[in-house]
């Protein structure tokens, strides 16, 4: 059957729908991957439009603006607020019939690498459930690695779409900064993020990002999306910069020996599958994540200071002055993770400060853009890890914020760029998907899929143990 034609009738035949929510729920009960999964929710305002995703379902991450859904950041704070509208990302894909199904679960406003930091569930790893699904798009990634839909939204500010993707063994794209509006996306870091796409095959990216991307009146950082040239004229090999590991990025930056053998294994494959590699070096590289979470702390701090209690959300009855009511609704409905960030951002900020911290950071964000431009002058695509381990288990102690923070070595380079990237899966080492991951040159979207769809003839997404393609067996 064609890619996608086994989703177009789910939603004109009741018994078909019928049968998928309950099989959905089923899958679902052992992940927790949805927060909310109401299949014909949105269907009364938005009925499926004959288009060209006719009847595909799709999850959505629940810091992305559904109406008529909860939209809840995965906080308690916002745990009873539902969207009055809907982002442009999703109503462009309800636009060519694609029908949203359930909003997924996420670390609170997107801060984190595991999931574990939702107000509400913890999501399991469909291919062993004592583990994280990664994160922040956690639920959209073990969504997808289950088989429950063939693709969902997450947002990547620092690699929560790549990360979650690799630990689930599926595709996890972040396009060019830019390039997808972010009006709906509630706002983390809006220097660094994008609305992204976590898939179980290339194809659907493919079919996807067309629809989403381009200019958006009611987010001004997008723009008119021109495709850049492909370099490659059919014939040429695509000349693949490998990035030195050595001691740089620091200890956390040392690779798993399941990511070793991953590394190892994709990069005996691309010479076969007719990629030119060289070694390309990084500067940069020790200094990002500290760079990337001092820009990204400071962006969330004033991002953050609209959950006043006051707006939106749970607010705190018994305070009598307005004070108080901002100290106890923030106090109450906001996580340790989340207000650790607002801290920081603030301190950061500080009046006097700036120059030591902020500008600091800018300046390593400005040696990157051009470390990049330098090593793209050279090669076509660069191939890095995703992560320097695989999915770890769920309350691993070994694995505390601050050394998952350090983990995003490897994905907040494309973020703090705004290049686009994409994780792949490469192999199953003892048991656990390994991904890693190209970047390319802004608007090079079309040579990262050619190039992933290349290694998937090569190296298809593994099936999870949770992946059943026919809900109606
Ligand atoms: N782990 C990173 C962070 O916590 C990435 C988050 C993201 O991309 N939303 O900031």
């Amino acid at each position: 059957m064609k890619n996608g034609d086994r989703w177009a009738a789910l939603f004109s035949r009741t018994e078909d729908l019928d049968r998928w929510e309950a099989w959905a729920r089923r899958v679902d009960d052992k992940i927790h991957s949805f927060l909310e999964l109401e299949p014909t929710r949105t269907l009364e305002e938005q009925p499926v439009v004959d288009g060209p995703l006719r009847g595909t379902p799709f999850g959505v991450k629940d810091n992305i603006a559904v109406r008529p859904f909860r939209l809840s950041c995965g906080s308690r704070l916002l745990s009873s607020f539902v969207s009055p509208y809907t982002a442009t990302a999703v109503a462009r894909l309800q636009g060519a019939g694609a029908v949203p199904v359930g909003k997924t679960n996420l670390d609170e406003f997107g801060m984190g690498s595991s999931t574990q930091l939702s107000a509400f569930a913890e999501t399991c790893n469909p291919w062993d459930a004592t583990r994280v699904p990664g994160g922040s798009s956690g639920g959209s990634a073990a969504a997808v690695a289950a088989g429950l839909v063939p693709f969902a939204l997450g947002s990547d500010t620092g690699g929560s779409v790549r990360q979650p993707a690799a630990f689930c063994g599926v595709y996890g794209f972040k396009p060019t900064y830019g390039s997808v509006s972010r009006y709906g996306l509630v706002a983390y870091a809006s220097s660094l993020e994008t609305i992204g796409v976590i898939a179980k095959e290339v194809s659907w990216i493919r079919r996807i990002f067309p629809v989403i991307r381009g200019l958006d009146p009611r987010d001004h950082s997008t723009v008119e999306y021109r495709p850049r040239e492909a370099r490659e004229s059919k014939g040429r090999p695509l000349t693949v910069g490998i990035l030195k590991l050595g001691d740089s990025g620091g200890d956390a930056a040392r690779l798993s020996p399941e990511v070793r053998a991953g590394w190892g294994k994709a990069l005996e494959a691309l010479p076969a599958l007719g990629f030119r590699l060289t070694e390309v070096e990084l500067p940069t590289l020790d200094y990002v994540v500290s760079a990337y979470y001092v820009i990204a702390c400071a962006e969330a701090s004033a991002n953050l200071a609209r959950f006043d209690g006051v707006r939106y959300g749970e607010r705190a009855p018994e305070a009598d002055n307005p004070e108080e009511l901002v100290r106890l609704s923030r106090s109450r409905g906001l996580g340790e993770e989340v207000k650790l960030r607002i801290l920081l951002g603030t301190y950061v900020l500080r009046s006097g400060f700036q120059d030591q911290y902020y500008l600091r950071a800018q300046r390593i964000r400005t040696a990157l853009r051009r470390d990049f431009e330098r090593i793209f002058a050279e090669v076509d695509l660069i191939l890095l890890p995703v992560y320097p381990c695989a999915a770890f288990k769920r309350g691993d102690e070994t694995m505390d914020p601050f050394t998952q923070k350090l983990s995003d070595v490897y994905t907040s380079l494309a973020n703090m760029a705004g290049l686009p990237a994409m994780s792949f899966p490469v192999s199953v080492e003892s048991g656990l998907p390994v991904g890693m991951q190209f970047m390319a040159p802004p608007f090079a979207e079309e040579m990262l899929l050619d190039a992933c769809g290349r290694y998937e003839e090569h190296y298809p997404a593994p099936d999870s143990p949770l992946f059943s393609r026919d809900w109606r067996a």
